[in-house]
């Protein structure tokens, strides 16, 4: 089954085939970085805008890369829910017109079921239900319970900001650009990660609750304390920081719930350090960890295909009048989580 995947949830624009939940045919992505960065965050409307002059060319682009025609589509599935409105808006006008035109079903996806998906493509067999997902990105960093297609149960999230935002504000504090994730990691590399005694909010606290606010005040209080101050170990001190109040949390879940398999999502699942820190606990805590290929850990279209054919699966396709929301319950147990977001 070939499923052509949307997203235009926020400001990357991405288009991808994926045949049977597995086999990524092609993957692009459109990113707005320099439309935004000048404005130190994403803006809804020219995130918009970019997607509309985008949209055509990168779905045509997905269906080149994967050597097929629409008419060898499957079916089409889009980002519907969780996002910037005009964003979703602009992914669900194209699927629907693309299910419409060529007679296939239309598969509504909810954003943050991608980025848990990513995980399931390649690897359902080794998956098992129930497993914990660790998503952390920009706008979410929460802890679920998958317990089975569709099914999900939420353990933990942030009160606050979400680590991905506190990374990417921290980043631009120091001038680093955007997205900060990778700048950070980049010169954390060259630093002492002991250098700063940073705050650990609520770490030893026996829940999934994470706060990220105190740290980012903590950091930015910091640099502006010591314009001399060595770039390097700050990025070390605080990259370290967040992966503690990660890691302690997710294995703190884990072992509370008994789930032995723990899979990362999510645009910081791409941080190296992170991905080995959360390894080696889960030998200690004999756990398995599952990381997403590099290629579907940010925003992506792959993603949403491959949930879609696990999840069309399980409850069909969506009528054509399907409507966009910015913040949506998720999956058929309603799972709903406070959603801030570094969009302006
Ligand atoms: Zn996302």
């Amino acid at each position: 089954m070939r499923i052509l995947g949307i997203d235009t949830s926020c400001d990357d624009t991405g288009g991808a085939v994926v045949e049977d939940g597995h086999k990524v045919l092609s993957n692009v992505i459109a990113s707005q970085y320099e439309a935004h960065d000048r404005f130190g965050g994403i803006v809804p409307v020219i995130a918009a805008r970019e997607h509309t002059a985008k949209i055509n060319f990168i779905l045509e682009l997905a269906l080149e890369k994967a050597r097929i025609s629409f008419s060898d589509l499957d079916a089409v599935a889009v980002s519907h829910h969780q996002g910037l409105m005009l964003s979703l808006v602009v992914g669900v006008s194209a699927a629907k017109s693309i299910a419409l035109a060529c007679g296939i079903p239309l598969i509504g996806i909810h954003h943050l079921e991608g980025h848990i998906y990513s995980n399931l493509m390649g690897r359902s067999n080794e998956l098992r239900f129930p497993f914990l997902c660790l998503t952390v990105a920009g706008g979410h960093t929460l802890l679920l319970k998958v317990i089975s297609h569709g099914t999900y149960e939420l353990l933990g999230h942030t009160r606050d900001d979400a680590a991905g935002e506190v990374l990417d504000k921290v980043a631009r504090h120091l001038k680093l650009g955007y997205p900060g994730g990778a700048a950070i990691e980049r010169l954390a590399e060259k630093g002492n990660p002991n250098a700063y005694d940073f705050p650990r909010p609520l770490i030893n606290r026996p829940d999934g609750e994470f706060s990220f606010s105190g740290l980012k005040t903590a950091v930015i209080a910091a640099i502006d304390r010591d314009p001399d101050l060595n770039q390097a170990d700050l990025c070390a001190s605080f990259q370290q920081a967040i992966i503690d109040l990660l890691v302690s949390k997710a294995m703190h879940i884990a072992k509370e719930h008994q789930l032995r398999q723990i899979t990362l999502a999510g645009g910081v699942a791409l941080n190296t350090p992170l991905r080995k820190a959360l390894q080696h606990a889960a030998k200690v805590h004999a756990c398995e960890i599952f990381t997403p290929r590099s290629d579907l850990c940010m925003d992506n279209g792959a993603m949403v295909a491959g949930a879609a054919y696990f999840l069309y699966q399980e409850r069909g396709a969506d009528s054509l009048n399907i409507g966009t929301r910015a913040n949506a319950p998720l999956g058929t147990t309603g799972v709903r989580y406070r959603h801030e977001s570094k969009y302006k």
